[in-house]
């Protein structure tokens, strides 16, 4: 998928947070500044959250409430080092978990996860979903159906 600019962004993301289900998991990939938290402040607006969302960047991990909770994690300060924090906490915690440099947790990923690149283009970004197990199958299509 394309988008032309940062409100495309918040509004495919804000499209995603109303498809989300408890348990969800997001890994978010891509280089500084390409819109990782954007695409999540956008997401949050779909899960009915009203407080603003800030770059977990120096926290690791910031928490919201809404139509379900929000764990909004960014383990690229901790090198994805799985052991400094309780993942299991918010993968089973009852809400949706996004992880900016997600891939970064390799093996301590979960089964099943959404995986979204977002790739810098001039003005635009180039969002590049994959599925990884079925519900996140599902939720790609969902995400085109509703185009
Ligand atoms: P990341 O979390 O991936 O490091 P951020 O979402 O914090 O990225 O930052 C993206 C920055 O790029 C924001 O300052 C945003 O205003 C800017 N920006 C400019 N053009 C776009 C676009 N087309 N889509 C998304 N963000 C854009
Ligand atoms: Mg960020």
């Amino acid at each position: 998928m394309h988008t032309k600019n940062e409100e495309e962004l918040l509004a495919l993301g804000e499209r995603l947070g109303h498809l989300l289900q408890k348990d969800d998991v997001l890994i978010l990939t891509g280089e500084l500044g390409a819109g990782k938290t954007t695409f999540t402040k956008g997401l949050a607006k779909g899960l009915d959250i009203r407080q603003m969302i800030k770059s977990p960047t120096y926290t690791i991990v910031r928490e919201y409430e809404g139509r379900l909770p929000l764990y909004h994690l960014d383990v690229y300060r901790i090198e994805g080092d799985a052991d400094s924090i309780d993942l299991d906490e918010f993968l089973f915690g009852g809400g949706v978990t996004v992880i900016e440099w997600g891939h970064l947790l390799g093996e301590d990923l979960p089964d099943s996860y959404l995986e979204l690149e977002i790739l810098k283009e001039a003005d635009g970004r180039c969002l590049q979903f994959i599925a990884h197990g079925s519900r996140a199958e599902q939720l790609i299509k969902e995400l085109q159906d509703g185009v």
